[in-house]
């Protein structure tokens, strides 16, 4: 069986589904998204949903300020409320080293007109008195920042796409690519038959690397677990519903809350790149001693659950919005290691703009060409929290 389309996208999270819809709504012809499992079943399912403007290179500000203008108007275009919760990105610094280095981050950041305020001890301790604050050197504070929901935002994506005409293949792996002498896309191999399209778009989150492979191509993006947990019901007058969604990297967790109970995320930096999804028990006594020194109240707080899922690493921690050199109509858009939840509104508009108008024209992404790997020009971004 053969079926044909004007564009092919692989991978139905939040990077597929938000460049389906971008591209419908330019007409760009017939779309269709091919998803091996079922839309929203992989990484995005699992995202902390947290959405900050924190970030040390230009064009990480310059996605946030993209999209969080669509997640705070989200119900206005897609007609469900993504539970955005604007309760600030509170980032804790504890050296005078970290503290160096972060001015001058701020100072990007205010400078691209980002309100983020550098905080001492005294006004974090009067932000959230439920923090130990005497040891800190500083943090960082983004109040228009917050959380929203990930498989409602990519759910709702989805379904508009598809009342502008996309068409969604559930249970459809793709399994091979149809190049022409390896320099022109003709369409792709799936379980269930070929789908022939002179556009490919790879979104397939941690598995890129995996479909890279299938085409003949090193794309550089490998997956890492990262753990989560959640306590019981935690009182409200210990931790209030809009306490910040709170970074400590010093200590390496990172604290929100989540309905009456508390989200903690804690990892090792070292974890080796696997597609192991077992959440990682053994880090809890650990998480619970750095996690109790910052946060004295949580002593009395009970781990509940926990769960795994997989961050898209890329060896400079910063996504790829590109067109593949060498291949024509092979588009990647994957690798956001880590913040592809809050990018994906603004990064699937780029991608159709690259598509539809040879060029991604709302932000300048020529940083994130995926051929920035073989000629050594990678775009380091420290501020994400492994
Ligand atoms: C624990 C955790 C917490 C996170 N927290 C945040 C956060 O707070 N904020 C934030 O912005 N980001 C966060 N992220 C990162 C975020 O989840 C990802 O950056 C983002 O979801 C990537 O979206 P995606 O569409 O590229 O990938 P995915 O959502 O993984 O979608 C890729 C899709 O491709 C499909 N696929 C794979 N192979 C094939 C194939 N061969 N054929 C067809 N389909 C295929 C998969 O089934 C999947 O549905 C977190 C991630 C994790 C794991």
């Amino acid at each position: 069986m053969v079926e044909t389309a004007d564009a092919i996208i692989i991978g139905a999270g939040i990077m597929g589904a938000s460049t389906a819809y971008h591209l419908a709504r330019r007409h760009f012809g017939r779309i269709v998204v091919l998803e091996r499992d079922t839309v929203c079943s992989g990484s995005t399912a699992l995202a902390s949903g947290g959405i900050r403007h924190q970030y040390a290179q230009r064009v990480g500000i310059e996605l946030t300020k993209q999209s969080i203008v669509v997640f705070e108007h989200f119900e206005d275009e897609f007609g469900v409320d993504p539970s955005f919760r604007q309760s600030g990105y509170l980032l804790l610094w504890h050296t005078a080293e970290e503290l160096a280095e972060v001015r001058q981050i701020v100072a990007l950041q205010q400078g691209l007109d980002v309100d983020v305020r550098l905080l001492g001890p005294a006004e974090v301790a009067a932000l959230c008195p439920y923090l130990h604050t005497a040891d800190l050197a500083a943090a960082t504070y983004s109040p228009r920042d917050g959380y929203a929901d990930p498989y409602l935002a990519t759910t709702a994506i989805a379904a508009r796409a598809r009342e502008l005409g996309v068409v969604i293949k559930q249970q459809h792996e793709v399994v091979g690519f149809v190049l022409d002498d390896g320099r022109l896309v003709r369409g792709v191999q799936t379980t269930l038959g070929v789908f022939e399209a002179p556009v490919v778009v790879i979104a397939a989150g941690p598995w890129t690397g995996q479909l890279g492979k299938l085409a003949g191509l090193d794309i550089p993006v490998f997956p890492v677990r990262r753990c989560k947990f959640f306590t019981a019901p935690f009182p409200f007058d210990k931790i209030p519903a809009r306490t910040p969604f709170i970074i400590d990297r010093h200590d390496g967790f990172v604290m929100r809350r989540e309905g009456e109970g508390i989200l903690l995320g804690y990892n090792r930096p070292d974890e080796p790149s696997s597609f192991d999804t077992t959440p990682d028990w053994s880090l809890v006594p650990e998480m619970v001693e750095r996690v109790v020194r910052r946060v004295p109240v949580l002593a009395e707080a009970q781990i509940m659950s926990a769960y795994a899922g997989l961050y898209e690493m890329t060896p400079d921690q910063s996504g790829i919005i590109s067109a593949v050199p060498g291949v024509e109509g092979l588009y990647v858009l994957a690798g956001f290691s880590g913040h592809g939840f809050m990018h994906g509104p603004a990064a699937g508009q780029l991608m159709a703009e690259m598509i539809a108008d040879g060029r991604a024209h709302t932000v300048d992404v020529a940083a994130l060409s995926l051929d920035r790997f073989a000629r050594g020009e990678v775009l380091f971004e420290p501020m994400t929290f492994m």
